[in-house]
């Protein structure tokens, strides 16, 4: 039997994410990449108000007791939050190729037939943009490193769905991550 990493089971704004991950210290293990899914089932649809907590531990016991996982993927991030799962400091289970590797973010929605540029999925988008902007700053990761789940040689998902274009996600967390940072660099108008 697996030995199961546990759960942090705890949802954030983007705001306090931020502020949660500046608590953090990787000394064990330390990502290189982020590698981005969808839940494809459930869907938006099918989760009309997000995840709740019973959900998130639903989910705890599907990885841990049916799929006998030691863990599963970082986050969950819905159109109203960001639910931080496995701990983002220990190795999570998400990507054949890529677990000792990545971390693991999934985003609620089955983005080979939901917009992803519009209502709820832009919300869930705008999260999960936030997310990664700030875990790339933490870890000093470089935006271009995001990796997309169907990237995987060993996955034949096809994670997230095609609504979801990495070269996008990419441009919008440079463009956050310089717009949050503005400050430190200051650029002076012209006399
Ligand atoms: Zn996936």
């Amino acid at each position: 039997m697996a030995e199961w990493k546990g759960i942090i089971g705890n949802s954030f704004s983007a705001d306090s994410f931020d502020s949660y991950c500046h608590t953090l210290t990787w000394s064990t293990w330390r990502p290189s990449f982020i590698v981005l899914h969808n839940t494809g089932i459930p869907s938006l649809t099918q989760r009309p108000n997000g995840f709740n907590k019973d959900q998130i531990n639903g989910l705890q016991s599907y990885y841990r007791d049916d799929q006998n996982w030691k863990a599963g993927p970082h986050l969950f991030i819905d159109d109203r939050q960001i639910w931080v799962f496995t701990p983002l400091t220990v190795s999570g289970t998400h990507s054949p190729s890529w677990n000792k590797l990545a971390l693991g973010i999934e985003m609620l929605g089955d983005y080979e037939h939901e917009p992803f540029d519009s209502g709820r999925g832009l919300a869930v988008r705008k999260n999960a943009v936030q997310a990664i902007a700030t875990l790339s700053a933490i870890l000093g990761l470089f935006p271009d490193s995001l990796k997309l789940h169907r990237e995987d040689p060993l996955t034949t998902h096809a994670c997230p769905g095609k609504n979801v274009r990495k070269l996008e996600i990419i441009q919008e967390v440079m463009d956050l991550m310089i717009k949050r940072h503005a400050g430190e660099h200051p650029i002076k108008p012209a006399a």
